[in-house]
């Protein structure tokens, strides 16, 4: 599938009573602002609050009324509209010449989003991420011809190419530097080519799931599925010329630091079992944090005679129709298999061992309507809003919420501000469920964002109390040829078991065998399960080894991984910037700047809804500690990956 990757503005050619029909799908605060933009006048930013961002129950409780999205009322959005169509009007009639985007224009919409208030480096790192003026200020381009000469001979291996290893290969591609991508999959997109089960789709918003660069109003739904998101990033690959630079069904067996040399020995193992060794300067890692699926200990799991499946792992053509299914697991993956199975399996089964939190959106299996599509590809500057909208409302969202309090006494919340969320979520879960026993059943009695929060239309409690299915709560204790037993001493006997147990995650850059200066094992210095690197990224005694999506760089509620994506690999770029401008062979992270830093990362964790001891989560290894997750606020590690500090390595 071809996706269109469409920046300029198509012609609007509808008629004013279809124009006046989109409208109630768009945006409010988008459709304001672009309202200023074809009118060049900011007046209207006088006659209206700012738009607010997640408080809008609140801001409706204090004025008694119900808000719309943006906290707006009925009629002040009725006057967005009016002032829109008699916009758009008068802009046709101009023959669709937009006034100049002035600085103070753009300063002026801005503060009006974010507030009077707002600061000069958020503003930098707001339109960083939006580029109004249609600047990418994320790329290296280097000018002068000795610094192309050394960038044409420092040669790159990136591991994976999904979202973030076809960006690295991008920006690389760029700034001329050349780069070969392994990729063990026959194809592009990572976690998006693999996880294929059914009913899987993107947890955020689409229209901010994509690069900055590469807008996609194409989007079928406001949550896609996941072969569209594959298909999105293979379309990337191909537009931005990565495709040819990718090695496909081969994988990283090893990466060897060579002293002598200074370069890397990265050895590679085809489709074939034929084994190469490529030699690079640099070695990106971008194989993710969800990428090796884990099976659960189930003693006896392998004589199950029927289909035994991996979410993360879903065989082509698999069809469970009229078949008796197990589902092990209530992540997200569960909560997305089990509606879809369920519509066809004669009985599922749903093994919970935890329940989980899920928030509730309407929208969450909504298509894009026409009215938002036409806007985002016919209206001045929509699409730009309707990202910042996105990126703004998740920056600025929940973040408070997860923060624990060491006052707040409770083994159900963290803090008054995250037990006012427990009772919202709470109520809505209440809201589904009939019967008592499932309603314990399904109520999480830990804190909320102790496990990633699902986005929820309904459709999961829903499926649970469908006649032909079960949820069942004892643990499992053993497996067999037909089924599942449970502590109960219970047999379930099924035709297939489907492990949506989810993955190695605090197994960084597993099974890889990577090797650092004087032969240091990665896996040693990590003690396998504590992964640990300076802003996610940099490791000490690995010269130039950088990972993108490495150690405490998942996000649980605030930003998009797509941005922090962005943020690592202009940060990799600037690194080998510093080292071709001082024409060094290696920089490598001074060990005592990535202890302070794991330090800072370890306190913020520790005091967080996810690092409470209440807690067990994926984010959290053997030992306890939180290695999955950054617990910065994303303007914050904006600004630690903005640039690059020489003084924190050892260049040689
Ligand atoms: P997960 O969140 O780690 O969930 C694994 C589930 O399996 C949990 O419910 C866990 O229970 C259960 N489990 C594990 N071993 C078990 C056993 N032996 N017996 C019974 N239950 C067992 O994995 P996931 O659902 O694959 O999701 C992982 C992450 O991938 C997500 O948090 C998200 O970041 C990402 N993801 C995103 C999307 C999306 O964007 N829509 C979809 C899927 C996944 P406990 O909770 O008790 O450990």
């Amino acid at each position: 599938m071809v996706l269109p990757l469409a920046p300029q503005l198509s012609p609007v050619t509808e008629d004013p009573a279809t124009i006046a029909g989109y409208l109630p799908e768009l945006n409010t605060a988008a459709l304001i602002m672009s309202i200023v933009h074809m009118t060049g006048d900011t007046g209207i930013l006088n006659e209206l609050p700012s738009p607010r961002t997640l408080d809008v129950v609140a801001a409706g409780a204090e004025t008694g009324e119900a808000l719309l999205e943006g906290g707006y009322t009925a009629s002040q959005v009725e006057f967005v509209r009016e002032r829109a169509l008699a916009a758009i009007a008068d802009w046709q009639a101009r023959g669709g010449q937009l006034p100049p985007l002035t600085a103070a224009t753009m300063d002026a919409l801005y503060r009006f989003m974010c507030g009077p208030d707002v600061d000069a480096e958020y503003l930098e790192f707001i339109n960083e991420e939006v580029a109004l003026d249609g600047v990418d200020r994320r790329g290296l381009q280097l000018q002068d011809p000795s610094l192309q000469a050394r960038a044409a001979n420092f040669p790159v291996v990136i591991i994976g190419a999904g979202m973030g290893g076809v960006l690295a290969g991008i920006r690389l591609g760029e700034a001329g530097i050349p780069y070969t991508i392994i990729e063990k999959n026959p194809g592009v997109g990572g976690t998006w080519y693999e996880n294929r089960y059914p009913g899987c789709r993107v947890d955020v918003p689409g229209h901010s799931y994509s690069y900055s660069f590469a807008p996609n109003h194409g989007w079928s739904s406001h949550f896609p599925l996941a072969d569209e998101i594959r298909a999105y990033f293979d379309t990337c690959a191909e537009r931005f010329g990565v495709k040819p630079h990718i090695r496909f069904e081969t994988e990283v067996v090893a990466a060897e630091f060579r002293d002598a040399s200074d370069d890397w020995a990265v050895r590679v193992k085809g489709a074939d079992g034929a084994e190469e060794v490529l030699e690079a300067r640099a070695v990106i890692s971008a194989v993710g944090q969800l990428n090796r699926p884990k099976m659960p200990a189930i003693a006896g799991l392998e004589q199950f005679q029927g289909p035994l499946v991996h979410s993360g792992a879903w065989p082509r053509g698999l069809d469970l129709a009229g078949k008796r299914v197990a589902v092990i697991g209530s992540g997200a993956s569960a909560f997305q298999i089990i509606p879809e199975l369920a519509q066809s399996a004669s009985r599922l089964t749903a093994f919970q061992r935890s329940p989980v939190w899920m928030f509730p959106n309407p929208e969450y299996h909504s298509p894009v309507g026409e009215g938002q599509r036409w806007a985002l590809e016919k209206l001045p500057y929509y699409s730009k809003w309707y990202r910042f909208w996105l990126f703004y409302t998740s920056v600025e969202g929940v973040y408070d919420k997860t923060l624990a309090d060491p006052e707040w006494h409770s083994t159900r919340s963290v803090s008054a501000a995250n037990d006012g969320m427990r009772e919202v979520l709470s109520a809505w879960i209440e809201s589904q469920v009939r019967a008592p026993e499932l309603l314990a059943k399904v109520l999480p009695t830990y804190p909320p964002f102790g496990k990633r929060i699902l986005q929820d239309n309904g459709t999961y409690l829903a499926a649970l109390q469908r006649d032909n299915v079960e949820v069942v709560t004892t643990g499992i204790v053993a497996a067999d040829a037909r089924g599942l037993v449970t502590a109960d001493g219970v047999h379930h006997e099924v035709d297939a078991i489907v492990c949506a147990t989810g993955f190695h995650a605090d197994r960084f850059l597993f099974p890889m065998q990577i090797t650092g200066r004087g032969g240091i094992s990665l896996n040693d210095q990590w003690s396998e399960t504590n992964g640990r690197a300076y802003l996610g990224i940099t490791v000490p005694n690995f010269p130039n080894l950088f990972c993108i999506y490495g150690p405490n760089t998942n996000l649980v509620v605030a930003g998009s991984i797509a941005h922090n994506a962005e943020s690592q690999v202009h940060y990799i770029l600037e690194c080998i910037r510093l080292l071709l401008e001082r024409d060094q062979q290696t920089l490598e992270c001074r060990q005592a700047v990535h202890d302070a830093y794991n330090t800072r990362v370890d306190a913020v964790n520790a005091a967080t809804a996810w690092g409470s001891p209440l807690v067990e989560n994926w984010y959290k290894n053997e030992a306890g500690r939180v290695t999955a997750n950054l617990p910065f606020r994303i303007i914050e590690y904006w600004k630690m990956t903005h640039r690059v500090e020489p003084g924190d390595f050892l260049i040689r």
